[in-house]
């Protein structure tokens, strides 16, 4: 089933996000955008999923072979969030569109894989170090997703999920997901 992707401003959730964020000895300084735009932000992002969601979840299911097991999804549109979650999806408002996308893929990718945890393709992603075919994925469904590993490189943080990019550069992402599923790569309208 297709499910359906609830992109919304949350007044509790954002509330809870400022008092986290601040609470966090690096983010003492840190000024939350007003709640209008908050608000006119969750809009944008909710259009550009309409417009890009569609294809991105088709084709994120054919590639796997998976299909969500859960027919809704809500997303939490907050001030700021230090990282993405995939339970509940909370995504901060200082993204870009594209920025957007990209994240709500990720983590759209992470329930894919919980709501299918015990087939034949999740279990061969256990053979893999942590992100890795999850980028994989994101490289078939946003060519050059992996090319990013410059730009993170700036912050320590990110330093499992550049590994895990700089793993599916080497390897190459259809390689990785053709063990997983252990047949040839399909292509899907691209
Ligand atoms: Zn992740």
């Amino acid at each position: 089933m297709t499910p359906i992707i609830h992109i919304h401003y949350s007044e509790y959730l954002d509330g809870v996000f400022d008092a986290y964020v601040r609470s966090i000895p690096a983010y003492k300084d840190w000024i939350r955008p007003d709640v209008q735009t908050v608000k006119d932000k969750a809009v944008t992002f909710s259009k550009a999923w309409d417009k890009a969601g569609p294809q991105i979840l088709q084709c994120m299911c054919q590639n796997t072979g998976l299909e969500f097991k859960r027919n809704y999804f809500p997303v939490y549109v907050v001030c700021g969030n230090t990282r993405a979650y995939s339970n509940p999806i909370v995504i901060k408002s200082r993204f870009t569109a594209d920025e957007f996308i990209e994240c709500l893929t990720h983590e759209l990718i992470h329930c894919l894989f919980v709501d299918n945890k015990d087939s034949a393709f999740v279990r061969a992603t256990n053979g893999f170090a942590d992100h890795v075919v999850l980028y994989a994925v994101m490289e078939y469904l946003l060519p050059g997703t992996v090319d990013k590993v410059v730009d993170m490189e700036a912050f320590p943080g990110n330093a499992r999920y550049i590994k895990a990019m700089k793993q599916v550069k080497e390897a190459g992402f259809r390689s990785i997901l053709e063990k997983c599923r252990g047949t040839a790569t399909e292509s899907c309208a691209k």
